[in-house]
Protein backbone atom coordinates (compact mmCIF):
# COMPACT_ATOMS: atom_id res chain seq x y z
CA UNK A 1 0.00 0.00 0.00
CA UNK A 2 1.26 3.29 -0.98
CA UNK A 3 2.17 5.87 1.92
CA UNK A 4 2.72 9.20 0.12
CA UNK A 5 0.60 11.44 0.52
CA UNK A 6 0.24 15.64 -0.62
CA UNK A 7 -0.42 18.10 2.07
CA UNK A 8 -4.08 16.93 3.40
CA UNK A 9 -5.25 14.78 -0.24
CA UNK A 10 -4.54 11.86 -0.52
CA UNK A 11 -3.95 10.87 -4.41
CA UNK A 12 -1.68 6.80 -4.51
CA UNK A 13 -4.88 4.61 -2.55
CA UNK A 14 -8.04 4.32 -4.06
CA UNK A 15 -10.21 1.50 -3.49
CA UNK A 16 -14.02 0.56 -4.31
CA UNK A 17 -16.10 -2.04 -3.18
CA UNK A 18 -19.73 -3.54 -3.13
CA UNK A 19 -21.79 -6.01 -1.17
CA UNK A 20 -23.06 -9.35 -2.34
CA UNK A 21 -25.83 -8.22 -4.30
CA UNK A 22 -24.10 -5.21 -5.52
CA UNK A 23 -26.80 -2.58 -3.81
CA UNK A 24 -24.45 -0.86 -1.63
CA UNK A 25 -21.17 0.23 -3.38
CA UNK A 26 -18.33 2.39 -2.06
CA UNK A 27 -14.92 3.75 -3.03
CA UNK A 28 -12.02 4.64 -0.75
CA UNK A 29 -9.55 7.71 -0.60
CA UNK A 30 -6.22 7.63 1.56
CA UNK A 31 -4.69 5.04 3.63
CA UNK A 32 -6.26 3.49 6.38
CA UNK A 33 -5.06 4.36 9.71
CA UNK A 34 -4.87 1.20 10.97
CA UNK A 35 -5.72 -2.64 9.61
CA UNK A 36 -7.01 -4.44 12.45
CA UNK A 37 -8.75 -8.40 13.28
CA UNK A 38 -11.54 -8.32 15.42
CA UNK A 39 -12.03 -11.84 17.14
CA UNK A 40 -15.16 -10.61 19.61
CA UNK A 41 -18.33 -12.40 20.04
CA UNK A 42 -19.98 -9.65 18.20
CA UNK A 43 -17.97 -9.31 15.17
CA UNK A 44 -18.12 -13.59 14.82
CA UNK A 45 -21.95 -13.25 14.91
CA UNK A 46 -22.61 -10.24 12.21
CA UNK A 47 -19.79 -11.92 9.99
CA UNK A 48 -21.49 -15.86 10.51
CA UNK A 49 -17.38 -16.38 10.55
CA UNK A 50 -14.59 -16.75 13.02
CA UNK A 51 -13.41 -12.66 12.98
CA UNK A 52 -14.05 -9.61 11.37
CA UNK A 53 -10.72 -7.31 8.92
CA UNK A 54 -11.33 -3.75 9.13
CA UNK A 55 -9.83 -1.32 7.35
CA UNK A 56 -9.90 1.65 9.94
CA UNK A 57 -10.57 5.15 8.39
CA UNK A 58 -11.81 8.53 8.98
CA UNK A 59 -15.09 8.80 7.92
CA UNK A 60 -14.55 11.45 5.24
CA UNK A 61 -12.18 8.81 3.62
CA UNK A 62 -15.42 6.66 2.31
CA UNK A 63 -18.04 7.52 -0.05
CA UNK A 64 -21.30 4.96 0.04
CA UNK A 65 -23.61 4.69 -2.49
CA UNK A 66 -26.88 2.95 -1.89
CA UNK A 67 -29.18 2.37 1.44
CA UNK A 68 -27.83 0.74 4.58
CA UNK A 69 -29.64 -0.02 7.60
CA UNK A 70 -28.11 -0.03 10.85
CA UNK A 71 -27.79 -1.86 14.13
CA UNK A 72 -26.95 0.04 17.06
CA UNK A 73 -25.00 -2.34 19.70
CA UNK A 74 -24.22 -2.09 23.19
CA UNK A 75 -21.29 -2.22 25.21
CA UNK A 76 -20.46 -5.77 27.06
CA UNK A 77 -22.42 -4.66 30.08
CA UNK A 78 -25.27 -3.45 27.90
CA UNK A 79 -24.35 0.14 29.04
CA UNK A 80 -23.52 2.76 26.45
CA UNK A 81 -23.86 2.94 22.95
CA UNK A 82 -21.18 1.44 21.56
CA UNK A 83 -20.94 0.56 18.07
CA UNK A 84 -23.03 1.49 14.96
CA UNK A 85 -23.15 -1.80 12.47
CA UNK A 86 -23.76 -0.98 8.20
CA UNK A 87 -24.89 -3.00 6.18
CA UNK A 88 -26.83 -3.90 3.28
CA UNK A 89 -30.79 -4.56 3.63
CA UNK A 90 -31.15 -6.90 0.71
CA UNK A 91 -28.04 -9.16 1.21
CA UNK A 92 -27.19 -8.14 4.85
CA UNK A 93 -23.21 -7.88 3.60
CA UNK A 94 -21.42 -5.81 6.81
CA UNK A 95 -20.27 -2.51 4.97
CA UNK A 96 -19.11 -0.44 7.77
CA UNK A 97 -19.37 -0.09 11.42
CA UNK A 98 -18.99 3.25 13.74
CA UNK A 99 -17.44 3.10 16.87
CA UNK A 100 -19.54 5.80 18.30
CA UNK A 101 -16.72 6.27 20.98
CA UNK A 102 -14.24 7.41 18.34
CA UNK A 103 -16.51 9.48 16.38
CA UNK A 104 -15.03 10.08 12.88
CA UNK A 105 -13.62 7.31 12.74
CA UNK A 106 -14.87 3.89 11.07
CA UNK A 107 -13.87 0.45 10.20
CA UNK A 108 -14.51 -0.62 6.81
CA UNK A 109 -15.13 -4.36 6.14
CA UNK A 110 -12.03 -5.70 4.18
CA UNK A 111 -14.61 -8.38 2.86
CA UNK A 112 -16.65 -6.20 0.54
CA UNK A 113 -13.47 -4.81 -1.00
CA UNK A 114 -13.12 -5.25 -4.51
CA UNK A 115 -9.76 -5.43 -4.68
CA UNK A 116 -8.30 -7.41 -1.28
CA UNK A 117 -4.75 -7.99 -2.21
CA UNK A 118 -3.33 -5.35 0.06
CA UNK A 119 -5.29 -5.91 3.28
CA UNK A 120 -2.63 -7.34 5.35
CA UNK A 121 -3.85 -6.62 8.76
CA UNK A 122 -1.32 -5.56 11.20
CA UNK A 123 -3.21 -5.30 14.90
CA UNK A 124 -5.45 -8.25 16.47
CA UNK A 125 -8.32 -7.71 19.28
CA UNK A 126 -10.57 -9.26 21.70
CA UNK A 127 -7.90 -12.65 21.47
CA UNK A 128 -9.65 -13.30 24.57
CA UNK A 129 -12.45 -14.58 22.48
CA UNK A 130 -10.65 -15.76 19.48
CA UNK A 131 -11.81 -19.12 18.62
CA UNK A 132 -9.35 -21.87 19.57
CA UNK A 133 -7.84 -22.95 16.01
CA UNK A 134 -7.57 -19.28 14.58
CA UNK A 135 -4.01 -18.34 13.98
CA UNK A 136 -2.74 -15.52 11.54
CA UNK A 137 0.65 -14.81 10.46
CA UNK A 138 1.93 -11.26 10.31
CA UNK A 139 0.16 -9.56 13.11
CA UNK A 140 2.02 -7.16 15.05
CA UNK A 141 0.08 -6.47 17.78
CA UNK A 142 -2.31 -9.14 19.83
CA UNK A 143 -4.68 -7.28 22.57
CA UNK A 144 -6.61 -9.96 24.92
CA UNK A 145 -9.63 -6.83 24.49
CA UNK A 146 -9.58 -3.58 22.53
CA UNK A 147 -6.80 -1.69 24.24
ZN1 LIG B 1 -26.45 -6.12 -0.91
ZN1 LIG C 1 -15.47 -7.08 16.91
Amino acid sequence: MQRRRCGLHYHRYMASGHCLCGAVTFEMTGDPIATAVCHCDHCQRQSGGAFSVNLIVHESQVSIKGDLKSYIERGENNDDDYVRRNFCPTCGSPITSELLKTAGVIAVKAGVLNDKSSVQPAVEVWCEHKQPWVSLPGIAVSLERES
